[in-house]
């Protein structure tokens, strides 16, 4: 039996609280505190579907305080993978943030702080109030501007990715000096994607040669499963980060998070894979401290 599955490691919690306790169930988890997710601000980018899901799942684990970033309003096309929007705020064309905060005191006590503010326009000292900060974002220029803003104020940072039946999450966090971050692996072919802004709901784009580039396809059953492991690498960073500045190792029950790493999810075949990714020693953004 392994030491994690070992009951004697099981917390014993008093009778009263197995009702009375909102958050008694996952206190019953080794390795948790409940204080660490509440007295935590985790800074989300994007209120579409991803960040749905990832809100949802966030609200509900009792996290202190959330800064939403996201300036899109919400249209009839979000609802078949929103959980916290609606008919009526679609039809009124509400901004996303707003109908967030509102779904989400049904759902917890967390402080949900509203931004409809570009990425650029952003006060910088928030990255530097917050604990983790997520990318639910949908182009790679968004993604690589806040990794390398995480980077920099060393917040750690989880950035998802949706395509149909395909996902990936990966984590980035300056503080593990010989992983990679998202600016190591960047190709010729992401720069020539950059120009690609995909929007969940806003006007078909144009590209600089006028062509119509289409919608991403997506679903909520991948969107859950992929906001679903990037929540838990909130968790974990948020368990587990005293433990690895003082000992250099991330809380045993939790577990690491996907620091430098890739997990892929393959609907199609039912599978994951998890790739480690090979740091630049050139890169700008990670290697320049050297
Ligand atoms: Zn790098």
């Amino acid at each position: 039996m392994s030491e994690n599955n070992d009951k004697s490691n099981y917390k014993v919690l008093a009778k009263a609280s197995i009702d009375t306790d909102k958050y008694d169930r996952q206190k019953r988890i080794s390795g948790w505190d409940q204080s660490k997710i509440s007295n935590t601000t985790v800074m989300v980018i994007g209120a579409g579907a991803t960040g749905n899901e990832l809100i949802k799942n966030l609200v509900l684990t009792g996290i202190g305080k959330l800064i939403l970033i996201d300036y899109d309003t919400i249209n009839l096309s979000n609802l078949n993978r929103c959980v916290l929007f609606d008919k009526k705020s679609a039809k009124k064309q509400e901004y996303k943030v707003d109908v967030v905060k509102r779904a989400c005191k049904n759902l917890g006590d967390t402080e949900i702080i509203p931004l409809k503010e570009d990425l650029n326009d952003i006060d910088k000292n928030l990255y530097k109030k917050s604990n983790v900060i997520c990318s639910c974002v949908d182009n790679i220029e968004a993604r690589l501007q806040l990794n390398n803003y995480a980077y920099y104020y060393g917040v750690p940072f989880i950035d998802s990715g949706i395509d149909e039946f395909y996902g990936t999450v990966q984590a980035v966090y300056s503080e593990v000096k010989d992983s990679a971050c998202m600016q190591c692996g960047v190709s010729g072919m992401d720069l020539d994607l950059m120009w690609k802004k995909y929007s969940c709901t806003g006007q078909e784009i144009e590209s600089a040669n006028g062509e119509t580039i289409g919608k991403m396809a997506t679903i909520i059953t991948t969107t859950a499963i992929i906001s679903g492991i990037q929540s838990q690498q909130v968790i974990k960073f948020l368990l587990g980060l005293d433990s690895f500045k003082r000992e250099g190792k991330w809380n045993p029950y939790i577990g690491d998070p996907l620091i430098g790493k890739q997990l892929n999810y393959n609907g199609i075949t039912n599978s994951f894979e998890i790739i480690t990714k090979m740091k630049n020693e050139e890169c700008w953004v990670c290697s320049y401290k050297k």
